[in-house]
């Protein structure tokens, strides 16, 4: 059963049913929150309007929802980068970190050096850099070509260094941007693994955009729905199969509930895309 929990009148999705997933309705204690925020650039365009969004700690949310609808722009505002025109935004006092679509990496540098060096950027002394870039490539199972140059990776390898170089901040809050959207799908398959493996060990907070409704049922504990003219967010969704510490990927993977999740979600985005 597909458990919609909707956060404006209007919303097409059904009211939630009985015993929703208790995150649809109480998240935990929050590392994110957004209240009434909106943000309108500086040429005028009103890109987010009235935004709620609330992510608990050690939870994932996925954001969903047509070009241009505002999901960069929620990101931008959770990081800081931009600020918002109305509203509130709290997070909790860890470290954030940021993963975008590019990978970013510096190309002749090798992968250990390009991991180390959001560390010294933040100043952690030489040893701990150390210390952190090997464990964050082991967590992304690429401690053998720590040495290698970074232009010598694949694509999903180039995408596994950069999670690796965001997990060696420690970060309470990961936010992610259409980080898998440049790969195929197999691969991209591995990776939505790999990110629920390394979540179950790391337990941060994060937010993942993605263009993927497989992808966003896959990996969130809830799903957010947003719509453009201006963005909104137009329903919440919570996992009716959320993702815990069991590393149970292909069953979830073929689950009937979240194949049926996605569907609906799908439903629901055809009519604002
Ligand atoms: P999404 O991530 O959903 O594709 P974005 O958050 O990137 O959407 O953008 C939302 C809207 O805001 C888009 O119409 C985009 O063109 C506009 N926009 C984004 N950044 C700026 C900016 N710096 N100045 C003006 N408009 C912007």
């Amino acid at each position: 059963m597909v458990t919609a929990v909707p956060s404006r009148p209007g919303s097409r999705t059904p009211a939630a049913p009985a015993a929703p997933h208790p995150a649809a309705v109480a998240p935990p204690p929050g590392a994110l929150e957004l209240v009434g925020v909106a943000k309108t650039y500086a040429n005028g365009f009103v890109a987010l309007e009235d935004v709620d969004l609330r992510v608990g700690r050690g939870e994932l949310v996925a954001i969903v929802g047509p070009s241009g609808c505002g999901k960069s722009t929620v990101l931008r505002l959770a990081a800081g980068l931009i600020a918002p025109s109305k509203g509130r935004i709290s997070k909790s006092a860890g470290d954030l970190a940021y993963v975008f679509q590019d990978p970013t990496l510096l190309a002749w540098r090798s992968v250990r050096a390009n991991v180390e060096l959001v560390c010294r950027i933040r100043g952690i002394p030489k040893q701990e850099r150390a210390e952190r870039s090997a464990r964050a490539l082991e967590l992304v199972g690429l401690s053998e070509v720590a040495g290698h140059l970074s232009h010598e990776l694949s694509g999903g390898m180039k995408m596994r260094v950069s999670i690796a170089r965001a997990l060696a901040t420690q970060p309470d809050l990961l936010l992610l941007d259409e980080p898998f959207g440049a790969l195929d799908e197999f691969t991209r398959q591995r990776l939505n693994d790999e990110l629920h493996r390394i979540w179950a060990v790391e337990g941060f907070a994060a937010v993942l955009v993605t263009h993927s409704l497989r992808e966003a049922v896959f990996l969130g504990h809830r799903i957010v729905v947003m719509a453009p003219g201006p963005g909104r967010v137009l329903s919440t969704y919570a996992s009716p199969a959320p993702p815990t510490g069991a590393l149970d990927h292909q069953a979830r993977r073929e689950s009937p509930e979240l194949e049926r999740l996605a569907l609906e979600i799908g439903r629901e985005l055809a009519f604002v895309s």
